[in-house]
């Protein structure tokens, strides 16, 4: 199960993951965008990360409702209010609990998937980092499905199937041309390249996967 250590552990993993391929994320988004996703999501987890240090977590939702805070408020371009409403969904169905499981995870990603789509209006197949985020949810409901119990185990093993999923879902992005979000201007010039969101999107996951494994 979760605790709020290891959510914690998540989320910094996942600032230092992003630090470190910020300049490939900007070269992606250099090519279909502004160039600014690798320094929109490393500005944005770092100030997670140091709101996290300044004011430590007692419950699951603390961790995932400041770091969604800290995301909206750091990051001016899409990505701080789509990442932003993925993590303060995800910590509003944490409840009050100092732990969470298989099941109430899965709820979390349901409904930040939901609030993801509902916020930038981007279905399957638009090339942003809902290509990832849905297949993730999708692999990862089907891996708990098979799952006798939701036990520890389970948890694990339904976040390395999310993970698969995402990066699926990411090389997916890369024929595609974009309907929504910047990419989106450049109608067939954005064919054959890989979307920036959708590639800091699998890296979430793999992020999940790497703490939780
Ligand atoms: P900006 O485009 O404002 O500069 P970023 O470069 O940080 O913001 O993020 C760009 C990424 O955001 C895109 O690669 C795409 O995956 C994602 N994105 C953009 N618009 C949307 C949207 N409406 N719905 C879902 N994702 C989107
Ligand atoms: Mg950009
Ligand atoms: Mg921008």
């Amino acid at each position: 199960e979760w605790t709020v250590p290891l959510l914690v552990d998540w989320i910094r993993t996942y600032a230092d993951d992003v630090a470190a391929a910020a300049d490939d994320l900007t070269a992606l988004d250099s090519a279909i965008g502004d160039a600014d996703h690798g320094s929109n999501m490393k500005r944005g987890f770092a100030a997670a990360v140091t709101a996290l240090d300044e004011k430590p977590p007692a419950t699951c939702a603390d961790v995932l409702k400041t770091t969604g805070m800290s995301l909206v408020s750091h990051v001016g371009g899409a990505s701080g209010p789509l990442y932003g409403t993925f993590f303060l969904r995800l910590g509003a169905a944490a409840g009050t609990e100092t732990t969470v499981d298989a099941t109430t995870f899965g709820a979390g990603l349901h409904a930040a998937l939901d609030g993801v789509r509902a916020r930038g209006k981007a279905e399957v197949g638009d090339k942003t980092l809902i290509d990832a985020l849905t297949p993730a949810v999708e692999a990862y409901d089907a891996a708990l499905a098979k799952a006798a119990d939701p036990s520890d185990d389970a948890l694990v093993d339904a976040i390395a199937e999310a993970t698969k999923a995402a990066a699926i879902g990411r090389d997916s992005t890369t024929p595609l041309q974009a309907r929504r979000g910047r990419a989106s201007y450049l109608g067939e010039r954005s064919v054959g390249h890989q979307d920036p969101g959708a590639t800091s999107m699998a890296l979430l996951f793999a992020a999940a996967e790497q703490v939780t494994r």
